[in-house]
């Protein structure tokens, strides 16, 4: 195995943190095999897209081009993702675990006839003998895995922010080649009927260094006013349990979890959240947990680092006084 292939989609103008990690386990893994890395990008990357690709340690950038990337179709996408292996090679296929990564992952793996990995949290190929080693978490988080792949092809969906990225070198050179792909969308099987783009402001939830996130525990729609306050000031981005998801609270894209989206913020304030498995799952790489529940025996706080037993209601007001008030103080210095 001496070929890494990064399966990316580039529908936004710069390479963003999710990138940058697949990229990253790709460079190292390529390193420990003595191999290259090829970044394949599915439909028309923006212009300064691949070529930031070789500031992360890319050899080679493989544009997969045709009709079918005009819209996003899993079927569609996996099997021009086969059409662009079986064209260039690749025997490590990386993918990140976006909602499309997890989608393109097993199609792809299964038309190619791989071994397949999801939610892995390093790859590397210290493996007598040849092959690669895959690190999973299992048990919700409790335990860790162990997997070797010998046989090449392997697709390995990487779980998010539970990754260092690399750090980026300026004005390194690679090659760019274009793959026309004449795979067209399957008529009948899957029909795309409406397309939400959400908007959104400011800070993205995987990319924040501060997340604020609320719970059941919050009893209202209306009461994310007060977080969003806190959001602001602290410069955080929001995050919620499946509960307030459920409860149609908050939009779908909020949750953080098993089932949602797992961040490794520096700070994750967990507000009215009880701290159930699936949940803490999401927050596994967060570097400080800091939660604010009323129920002193939350299970959220045997995994807080710092705890704090009050109503919310009370609590958050103070908090955000006091953020203003070292924020003025601050900048009076
Ligand atoms: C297959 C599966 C997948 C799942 N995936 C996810 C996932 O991805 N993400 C996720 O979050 N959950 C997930 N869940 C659901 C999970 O099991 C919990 O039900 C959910 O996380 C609970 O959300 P919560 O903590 O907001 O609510 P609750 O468990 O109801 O906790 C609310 C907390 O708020 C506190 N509280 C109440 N009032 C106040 C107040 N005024 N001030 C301060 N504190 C207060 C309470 O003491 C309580 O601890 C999943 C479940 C299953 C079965």
């Amino acid at each position: 195995m001496r070929s890494v292939v990064a399966v990316l989609i580039a529908n936004h103008n710069e390479l963003g943190r999710t990138e940058i990690e697949v990229l990253s386990v790709g460079v190292r893994l390529a390193e420990d095999l003595g191999g290259t890395l090829t970044a394949v990008l599915l439909g028309e990357p923006p212009a300064s897209f691949a070529p930031s690709c070789f500031s992360y340690g890319v050899n080679r950038v493989a544009v997969a081009e045709g009709p079918v990337f005009s819209a996003y179709q899993p079927i569609a996408f996996s099997a021009a993702i086969k059409q662009v292996i079986r064209t260039i090679g690749g025997d490590v296929l990386l993918f990140p675990s976006t909602t499309s990564g997890l989608e393109l992952a097993p199609l792809s793996g299964h038309k190619l006839g791989a071994s397949v990995v999801m939610d892995a949290v390093g790859v590397d190929g210290k493996v007598d003998g040849g092959g690669i080693r895959i690190h999973k978490p299992v048990f919700g988080g409790k335990a860790q895995s162990l997997l070797i792949a010998r046989k090449a092809p392997v697709v390995v969906a990487l779980r998010m922010r539970s990754i260092a990225p690399v750090a980026k070198q300026e004005n390194t050179p690679g090659e760019i080649i274009k793959v026309p792909v004449t795979v067209t969308s399957p008529a009948g099987t899957w029909r795309l009927v409406d397309r939400n783009v959400e908007q959104s402001e400011g800070l993205r939830l995987e990319d924040a260094r501060i997340v604020v996130s609320g719970g059941r525990g919050l009893g209202g729609k209306e009461n994310f006013a007060c977080l969003e306050e806190l959001s602001r000031v602290l410069g955080a981005a929001l995050g919620a349990s499946r509960a307030a998801v459920d409860l149609g609270w908050v939009p779908s894209t909020w949750q953080i979890g098993q089932t949602g989206k797992k961040i490794a913020p520096d700070l994750y304030l967990a507000v009215g959240i009880s701290g159930a498995s699936q949940h803490m799952v999401g927050i596994a790489g967060a570097k400080h947990i800091v939660a604010i529940n009323k129920d002193d025996k939350a299970p959220i706080f045997q995994m807080a680092e710092l705890g704090v037993i009050e109503d919310y209601r009370e609590f958050i007001p103070k908090l955000i006084e006091a953020v203003k008030k070292r924020k003025a103080s601050a900048t009076t210095l």
